[in-house]
Formats: C-alpha cells, sequence, structure tokens
C-alpha cells in the first residue's frame, strides 16, 4: 500500500489530537483530575499562615494542610480571607474547610463541623518595644486595647475588658500591630504563640509578660454535616500528630518551643 505523505501526516495529527484531547479529559475533567479543596486562612498569623517574601502564603497550617492534601491526592488552592469572614465564606461555598488557627468553640460548633485538636494555645498580650510591662489583668484597664476582630481574643476583651478600657477591633493583625507601633492603641490581645512570634520578629514590638490561659485548642473546620471531608481530614490529622512529621513541623515554625 501506498501512503502518500499528506494522508501520513493528517492521519498523525489526527491520532494526536484524539490521544492529546483523551488524556486531557481524563486528567483535566474526567476521572483522573484530582479533587480539589480550597483551605481559607487569614494569613497574618505568623507562625500560623503568613505571606512570605515571595508571596506565598506559609506556616504551620499551610504544612498541615498540605499534608493532608498530600495524602489524598488532592489539589490545594488557598483563599486569604480575614479571620471574620472565614465561617461566612464556609458557609457559602466559598471555601471547603478552615485552617486559621481557629479555636474550637460551642458558639463555632453551632455553626460549622470541627476536626480534632491538632494545636493548644493561650491568649498574649503585645505592646510596643519600650513601654512599662504589662503582668496583670488590671494592667489592661483604662486603656486602648486592640483585637482581632472575631476571635477569642476579641471575646475575651468584651468579657473582661469592656466595663474599663475601649477595645478597638481591626480585621488583620497587621494593622492592629501598626497601630500598636503608631501608638493608637496601648496593647493588642492575640493568641500567645503569634505574640511570641512578633515580639521576636520586631524591634518594634515586645511580648508582655501576661499570659491568659484560656486553654483553647486549635480545630480544622469544615461545612456543618461535611462528614465526608471531615472523617479523612480526621484520619490525616490522627496519624500526623503521631508522626515525626508532626514534631518536625513544631521545631521548623516554633523552634521547638
Ligand atoms: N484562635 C483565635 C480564634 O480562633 C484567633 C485565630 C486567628 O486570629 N487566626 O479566634
Amino acid at each position: 500500500m501506498k501512503v502518500d505523505v499528506k494522508t501520513a501526516v493528517l492521519a498523525i495529527i489526527i491520532i494526536a489530537i484524539i490521544v492529546g484531547g483523551t488524556a486531557y479529559w481524563y486528567f483535566y475533567i474526567g476521572p483522573g483530575k484530582p479533587r480539589v479543596v480550597v483551605m481559607g486562612t487569614s494569613a497574618d498569623f505568623p507562625p500560623f499562615e503568613f505571606v512570605d517574601e515571595q508571596g506565598n502564603i506559609v506556616g504551620f497550617d499551610v504544612d498541615i494542610a498540605k499534608y493532608i492534601a498530600h495524602k489524598y491526592g488532592w489539589k490545594l488552592e488557598i483563599k486569604d480571607i480575614a479571620f471574620e469572614g472565614l465561617i461566612p465564606a464556609l458557609q457559602a461555598g466559598e471555601i471547603d474547610m478552615i485552617v486559621a488557627a481557629m479555636t474550637i468553640t460551642p458558639e463555632r460548633e453551632e455553626v460549622v463541623d470541627f476536626s480534632i485538636p491538632y494545636y493548644n494555645a493561650s491568649q498574649g498580650v503585645l505592646i510596643k518595644a519600650g513601654n512599662p510591662d504589662i503582668t496583670t489583668v488590671e494592667d489592661l484597664y483604662n486603656k486602648k486595647i486592640g483585637v482581632q476582630a472575631g476571635t477569642t481574643g476579641e471575646a475575651w476583651a468584651e468579657e473582661n475588658l469592656a466595663n474599663y478600657s475601649e477595645i478597638i477591633a481591626y480585621q488583620r493583625v497587621y494593622d492592629a500591630v501598626t497601630a500598636l507601633v503608631a501608638g493608637y492603641i496601648d496593647a493588642l490581645i492575640l493568641d500567645d504563640p503569634v505574640a511570641t512570634y512578633y515580639g521576636n520578629a520586631s524591634a518594634d514590638v515586645e511580648k508582655a509578660s501576661l499570659v491568659i490561659d484560656t486553654g483553647e485548642r486549635y480545630g480544622i473546620a469544615v461545612r456543618e454535616g461535611d462528614t465526608e471531608l471531615l472523617n479523612k481530614i480526621n484520619a490525616a490529622l490522627d496519624e500526623l500528630i503521631h508522626s515525626d512529621t508532626y514534631y518536625e513541623l513544631i521545631e521548623a515554625w516554633f523552634g521547638g518551643s
């Protein structure tokens, strides 16, 4: 059989289109397509989640989410949303899970489902470098107190300081830190590990001695009733927490503390 060059080239092109198209369909649209899981976080909370010099969202929580995604072959997408907007974004279906150093609380349990806990924290206090230390709750009276909107730190301040002090809520922690350095607020209440981080990272602020033992435990939140996703998250978290990887992550992000 004599095949002319034109026919051969045409045949090759047609075969390439069919093979390429099938592969494209399989991996991008069909059964080979990886599941995309969207994580929401408030990337102002180092070392749990923050934006690095390259502009990437990194941190302890991000590595935890990556571990979970890797275990199941999911593609992880990250959306940076101010903390207060995370639960509404989850409910609206814009994100699939919240990994944001989010404390498991009874109020939140009513509107989302939480994973098993993966980290414990208290509340800490940041002050401007050189200002007098804060050692007791009373030291926070008659002051301007900054908090992050929608957080347990805000709830604690509203409950314990509202009668004595002015409480100012910021959407983003970095804006609250800027306000602290500028002297608009006298103290900033936020999760203790994050206060430690900012205190070490910046010469302009320092961590006060007062630690408020709120006994908080962080969990990953999913939409109410999203049991399929929650079970997978719990299985991966349980495996991670009992592995050396977990301690390597602690060492990497908290320097062994
Ligand atoms: N753990 C605190 C909370 O759940 C603060 C979390 C945060 O600001 N990212 O409210």
